[in-house]
């Protein structure tokens, strides 16, 4: 089945029994996307944008950021592109960033709230996103988004901007889901949002209260904790009811064991590591959506990771 994934090259994803089901790459560089094309992505569900921010004593000026998001575009040849803002702080930190030492980096200064409280950064990041060719391949997406509030202060400032460019051009601006308050406001964020990302790998984490960089926790962070399952199919919901589509950027769209469950719960989107991309293409071939949705209700009903696992095999099987 992987095999006959590769052969068919970036032909759109569908289940066995016809729902489209996008399957994207996640990427930090160029040489991913590289990767992706030759492993038949449909294009790119989260560039990690930090690539060009770490490692270096001053923040990237706009004609770099701009030349290095266009190579990425260029590489993926038309197709989408879903360029996440900035998400640096705490424990991702800049030497340009003086952001004071604290106790709890995982809860302080990082994602949005550092483009909030760094305006400078955020509108150079934009109108660098701005300048991309052709802008329709692109998307933005904010990442750790906490309340409504975030997102229209992004809004704002990039309806200002495409005002000051001349842009009548409307460019999607979606929300990563990675903290529970968006999860269980998602019907909230997608009446202002164009789409929902969930950052599985954050909302674990935060859902669990556990440390992802924490290795006495790490083996029991799993996404596949019925908690987290149901903050997704929250998520879900509250994109349906405004029309939104729900997917999916954190490593369970990578897993082949959550990937039934994640379509049973409404995810339409995922975006994987490049290397699995024709894993799950073929994995999502061989689905049907009442078997995932029943799937997924039984996940929803099992007490523990651990459960949900031992179901997923089953189902696997
Ligand atoms: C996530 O949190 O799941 C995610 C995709 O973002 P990152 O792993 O870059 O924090
Ligand atoms: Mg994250």
């Amino acid at each position: 089945r992987r095999a006959e994934a590769l052969a068919r090259g970036h032909a759109p994803c569908h289940t066995q029994d016809g729902q489209r089901i996008e399957v994207f790459a996640n990427l930090g560089s160029v040489a991913d996307a590289t990767l992706a094309m030759a492993n038949g992505a449909e294009g790119s569900g989260l560039l990690r944008t930090e690539f060009l921010f770490l490692e270096r004593e001053t923040a990237p000026d706009m004609a770099e950021q701009t030349a290095d998001y266009q190579a990425i575009a260029d590489t993926l040849a038309g197709r989408p592109l879903i360029i996440r803002l900035l998400d640096i702080g705490g424990d991702k930190p800049a030497p340009y960033l003086p952001i004071p030492a604290e106790e709890n980096p995982a809860l302080g200064l990082r994602g949005i709230r550092v483009g909030l409280a760094r305006p400078e950064i955020l509108e150079d990041q934009l109108r660098a996103i701005l300048s991309v060719r052709p802008i329709e391949q692109c998307k933005i997406m904010v990442p750790m988004i906490a309340s409504l509030d975030e997102l229209r202060q992004v809004r704002t400032v990039l309806d200002r901007l495409c005002a000051e460019l001349g842009r009548t051009d409307r460019v999607p601006l979606g929300v990563m889901v990675e903290t529970p308050a968006a999860a269980i406001t998602a019907d909230l964020l997608a009446r202002e949002a164009d789409f929902l990302s969930i950052g599985t790998n954050d909302l674990t984490q935060y859902a669990l209260a556990m440390d992802r960089g924490n290795a006495s926790v790490a083996s029991a962070l799993d996404g596949l904790h019925p908690a987290v399952l149901r903050l997704i199919g929250e998520t879900c919901r509250g994109g349906q009811a405004h029309g939104r589509w729900t997917g999916v950027c954190g490593g369970l769209a990578s897993d082949p064991m959550a990937v039934p469950i994640l379509i049973g719960l409404g995810v339409t989107e995922l975006s994987a590591a490049p290397a699995v991309v024709p894993d799950i293409k073929a994995l999502v071939a061989g689905l049907t959506l009442p078997a995932a949705r029943a799937h997924a209700q039984a996940a929803l009903a099992c007490s523990s990771a651990a459960d949900v696992r031992r179901l997923a095999r089953e189902f696997a099987a």
